[in-house]
């Protein structure tokens, strides 16, 4: 069987803070007042609901700082119930948009958001890679230091080094199931930008 989903499958990649959500959330917004079906999932809450039922974390930034071996179970876990609720939901080719990431920044080192299982699990026509300038990103993530804990990633440098190994992340899962690399940038100010090539991709993949 061909590597691919009936729906169109999109992998939402880049680096903590360049604004995946704030992006999707804006594709919501243009997908729903266009009457379209859609479906955009986060990958880190289904990791989470499972980890706090565990009692593991308390917070979704805790996860990437848990044993390797316990973010697999839940990695696997993540990929499985994904493409379950989207055969579920999803019909014809009306497109799933899933929010995570291509490579995880561990205490015990770079690791791959979407290894081999995980890529085959979710079949994505193409992986999109969320960039911006790494200054922008940092004050993205200070602004956000309410909510989220980032401090990990590293201020600039970390964040610079990060987007690095992100693009190649993001290539090597491509090739595991020939998908593309689809790279948009996230302009300060301007998600709605960013957002509408998201749409246009969709469309072109239809
Ligand atoms: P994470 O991987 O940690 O979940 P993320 O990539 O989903 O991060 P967001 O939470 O969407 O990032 O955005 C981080 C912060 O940056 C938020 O405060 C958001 O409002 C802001 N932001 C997102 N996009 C832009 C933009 N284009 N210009 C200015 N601020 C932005
Ligand atoms: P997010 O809100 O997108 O930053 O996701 C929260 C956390 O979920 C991340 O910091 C990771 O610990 C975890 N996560 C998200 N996507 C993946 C993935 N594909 N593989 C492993 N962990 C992930
Ligand atoms: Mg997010």
């Amino acid at each position: 069987m061909p590597p691919r989903n009936p729906f169109i499958t999109l992998i939402v990649t880049g680096v903590p803070g360049v604004g995946k959500t704030t992006v999707l959330a804006k594709v919501s917004e243009m997908l729903s007042s266009a009457g379209r079906e859609y479906m955009v999932v986060n990958f880190g809450d289904y990791m989470l609901k499972e980890a706090m039922r565990n009692g593991w974390v308390s917070h979704r930034d805790e996860m990437r700082h848990l044993p390797l071996r316990r973010q697999l179970e839940l990695q696997e876990m993540a990929a499985r119930s994904i493409r379950e609720d989207a055969e579920k939901t999803l019909r014809g080719k009306a497109p799933l948009l899933v929010d995570t990431h291509a490579i995880i920044k561990t205490p015990t080192g770079y690791w791959p958001g979407l290894p081999e299982n995980v890529v085959r699990e979710l079949r994505p026509d193409s992986i999109v890679l969320v960039e911006a300038d790494p200054e922008a990103i940092y004050a993205r993530q200070v602004r956000d230091s309410a909510t989220r804990r980032r401090s990990d990633i590293g201020g600039v440098e970390g964040i610079r080094s990060l987007m690095e190994v992100a693009r190649q992340a993001a290539l090597s899962s491509a090739t595991l199931v020939a998908a593309s690399v689809f790279i948009v940038v996230n302009e300060e100010g301007r998600p709605e930008e960013a957002a509408k090539r998201i749409v246009d991709l969709i469309d072109m993949l239809g």
